[in-house]
């Protein structure tokens, strides 16, 4: 079964202005391993897809399952890199990513050193008692990665996770992240409207276009490309 199945989404905002069909007819699956990006320029229902996948919105018309059951809510299976870290300034970075399991009542010593692990994958070994202050935006971000990825959730979404970084940065980050992520068969869903970040990153990449949002194409990244 798929990690994620969205079928036939169709969602429409309905305000004071009137009605915005904001998403038509979306059909679109991610299987277990697999990193797909969804690419498109603002406007085209990035943020309401990835709402509605997450549970927070419920679609207008369809269905979404997340490992073959419905979602019906926000659910803890989905993990979250965003453009803003949301590290807590007062934690070093090694308890700002044990921070989560502990919130869960989960940090067993074996989990801890799988947070530590995670850290020092991601090139932060030697900054595990520093302060996110103290920290580049580009170390910031590889640091609410490792948090996430402490969780093992099922599924892990980024949302324009590098969209507050310079170019060089971010060069190094897609690098970085998308050979740890793609070394653990971590399932993936990119949002960008970077279709360089989105081809660079995934095995699969889906373009949407706007007004209605729908999906115009979908390109398979092949593998020597890697
Ligand atoms: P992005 O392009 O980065 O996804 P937007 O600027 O489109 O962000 O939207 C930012 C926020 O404003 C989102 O939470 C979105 O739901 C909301 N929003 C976008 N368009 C409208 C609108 N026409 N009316 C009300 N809220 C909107
Ligand atoms: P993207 O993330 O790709 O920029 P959004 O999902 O934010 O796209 O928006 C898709 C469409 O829905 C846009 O036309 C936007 O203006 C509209 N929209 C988004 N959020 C709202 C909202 N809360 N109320 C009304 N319209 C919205």
């Amino acid at each position: 079964i798929p990690v994620v199945e969205v079928k036939d989404v169709t969602h429409v905002y309905v305000n004071e202005k009137g009605a915005t069909l904001a998403l038509d007819q979306i059909a679109l699956s991610v299987r277990s391993g697999e990193f797909v990006s969804l690419v498109g320029p603002s406007g085209c229902g990035k943020t309401t897809l990835l709402s509605i996948i997450a549970g927070l919105i419920p679609p207008t018309e369809g269905e979404v399952s997340i490992l073959g059951q419905p979602v019906t809510g926000p659910t803890s299976k989905i993990g979250y890199m965003l453009q803003q870290d949301f590290l807590f300034p007062w934690r070093s970075i090694r308890e700002n990513v044990t921070i989560g399991l502990e919130i869960m009542g989960k940090l067993t010593r074996e989990k801890k050193e799988f947070a530590l692990h995670l850290l020092e994958e991601l090139g932060l070994g030697q900054s595990a008692a520093k302060y996110p202050g103290e920290l580049s935006g580009g170390m910031r971000q590889r640091a609410a990665l490792a948090r996430t990825l402490a969780t093992e959730p099922d599924i892990l979404f980024l949302d324009e996770p590098f969209s507050s970084l310079d170019f060089q940065t971010k060069l190094q980050l897609e690098n970085l992240i998308s050979h740890t992520l793609k070394a653990r068969r971590k399932t993936s869903l990119l949002v960008t409207h970077d279709i360089a970040e989105a081809i660079a990153m995934s095995d699969r990449v889906i373009v949407l276009a706007p007004n209605p949002g729908r999906i115009k194409s979908e390109i398979t990244i092949p593998a020597y490309l890697a």
